[in-house]
């Protein structure tokens, strides 16, 4: 596929290319332009002349154009979580929902278009004050690979909403589903150049964009470092960041929760998209009067998870993204078992053979008994292990899941009231749920504290996060 530039599909100006490989099999399924600082330059000349008309239009059309393009992904939504399936390899039903949730985000910011208000201000003989938002112009957009489509979804909604022109970098190993949205949003009538798919590497596409200083704002998701990089590259420019980091969000279950609900929560909250998700259960803690009873459930259940290619049927957990990200769990699990530092009570390996063809997939594995201070609860871990720790106490419980320079999301089991406003009111995070963990709807805010980032994506939020506030001041 090629890049989209001023709503037509072009060629990298310096004619590399980039494969795009199935990770349930290992072979390249397409191509797609190396982009390099000329073609960042180029999309981003493109996006600056497309800016006026596209500010111009009413927040109410642009809304529309939002809804109509939305209306179409549901259409075609079986074929783009197909491509989503062979680039990304997560199971097909998950592609769905990420494909679904895409034109949910759309048909939201469409919603709210209708209730595009300001405010006016009142200050007697001094005058009045009517307060808008503007569009800030061009903004820049980098997606990771583990939920491309949705991260998508988050960052174009309310920038497309709110009057911007955008230049967006897909990861490398993710860019097909998006570039096909691209064409869909066009073809629904954004203006041509108001939305660019610059493909290619973080280091050159990423980085011209970050560095562009005609860009006046960028929305990163990403890795954390790669986060503190893109603060050090933007310091020269006087230019906004909304930077959605990493995160290793604690679960806590007390000895009151609802054991198959919170061990649902579990599985789902960990395994979904092969543990590849920044709000993904990546600690567990179990209070000590119901935790032999919790693993065990949990263990069967994660042992009757199947693995395999996302695209045949029954398949719980595709493959891992990338032979690098299987390989980073490898060694994180490695550790654990020759530092005897916990018991892998079931997993612990990466599977091969014939069945897994040259695919990067990794057995569910859960570790209990490490201390807290390993990699397994220090670091994020980005795939399908879990560790869990037994706690005698609610205190406890809190001080442990805040051990980490980590706050994106946390969750708490139980049915309790008094606990469940102890965990909001001491808890470190952006959003902590109560008897669920990972849903992230569009209405909600989300975002971390700590090192999990800077700034609110979703909700009206982003909307505001996407503009900037004008004052008209009049003396009577
Ligand atoms: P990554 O930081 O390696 O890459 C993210 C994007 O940044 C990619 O498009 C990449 O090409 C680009 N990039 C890499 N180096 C760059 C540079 N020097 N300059 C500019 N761009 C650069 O992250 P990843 O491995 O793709 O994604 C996984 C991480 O993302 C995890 O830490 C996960 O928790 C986090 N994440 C956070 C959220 C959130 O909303 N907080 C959501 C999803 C993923």
């Amino acid at each position: 596929m090629l890049m989209r530039i001023g709503g037509k599909e072009v060629e990298g100006i310096d004619g590399n290319w980039i494969e795009v490989k199935n990770p349930a099999t290992g072979e390249a399924i397409d191509r797609v332009p190396g982009g390099t600082d000329e073609d960042v330059s180029s999309a981003v000349d493109t996006a600056l002349a497309a800016s006026d008309a596209w500010a111009k239009k009413s927040m109410r059309e642009r809304g529309m154009i939002l809804f109509n393009a939305a209306r179409v992904v549901r259409e075609q939504h079986k074929d783009l979580a197909r491509l989503l399936t062979l680039e990304q390899g997560k199971p097909i039903h998950e592609s769905i929902d990420e494909v679904r949730g895409f034109a949910n985000i759309l048909e939201f910011y469409a919603g709210i278009s209708a209730h595009s208000s300001g405010e006016t201000i009142r200050l007697g003989a001094a005058g009045d004050c009517m307060v808008i938002k503007e569009p800030l112009g061009v903004c820049g957009a980098i997606i990771p690979w583990n939920m491309p489509v949705l991260i998508m979804g988050w960052k174009v909604g309310p920038a497309l909403l709110a009057g911007n022109t955008l230049v967006l970098k897909p990861a490398s190993t993710t860019p097909l589903t998006t570039l096909k949205l691209a064409g869909i949003l066009d073809a629904a009538g954004v203006l041509p150049g108001s939305l660019n798919i610059v493909t290619g590497s973080g280091e050159s596409v990423g980085s011209a964009i970050v560095r562009n200083p005609q860009i006046r704002k960028v929305s990163f998701t990403g890795d954390c470092l790669t986060g503190n990089k893109i603060r050090e590259m933007a310091a020269g420019h006087i230019k906004d960041l909304t930077l959605e980091l990493g995160g290793s969000d604690p679960m806590i279950v007390m000895d009151d929760a609802d054991l198959d609900k919170a061990v649902d929560g579990a599985v789902r909250g960990r395994f979904y998209n092969a543990g590849q998700t920044c709000t993904a259960v990546k600690r567990l803690y179990v209070h000590e009067n119901i935790a032999s009873r919790f693993i065990k459930k949990l263990q069967a259940r994660i042992d009757s998870l199947t693995v395999g290619n996302g695209l045949a049927t029954k398949i719980d957990i595709g493959p891992m993204n990338s032979a690098g990200q299987r390989e980073k769990i490898s060694q994180i699990v490695e550790e654990t078992r020759n530092d005897k530092n916990g018991t892998i009570l079931t997993g612990g390996y990466a599977l091969k053979g014939t069945a897994y063809e040259k695919g990067y997939f990794y057995r569910p594995t859960l570790v209990a008994d490490a201390s807290p201070d390993s990699r397994l609860f220090t670091s994020e871990i980005f795939g399908p292990v879990l560790p869990v720790m037994n706690f005698p106490d609610l205190d406890t419980a809190i001080r442990l899941a805040n051990t980490t320079r980590y706050g994106l999301g946390a969750s708490v089991w139980t049915k309790d009231l008094t606990t469940t406003k102890r965990v909001f009111d001491d808890l470190k995070a952006g959003i902590i749920w109560v008897n669920r963990h990972l849903t992230v709807p569009p209405e909600v805010p989300f975002g971390g504290m700590n090192e999990s980032g800077i700034g609110r994506e979703n909700g009206q939020h982003a909307l505001d996060s996407y503009s900037h506030t004008k004052t008209l001041f009049l003396g009577w």
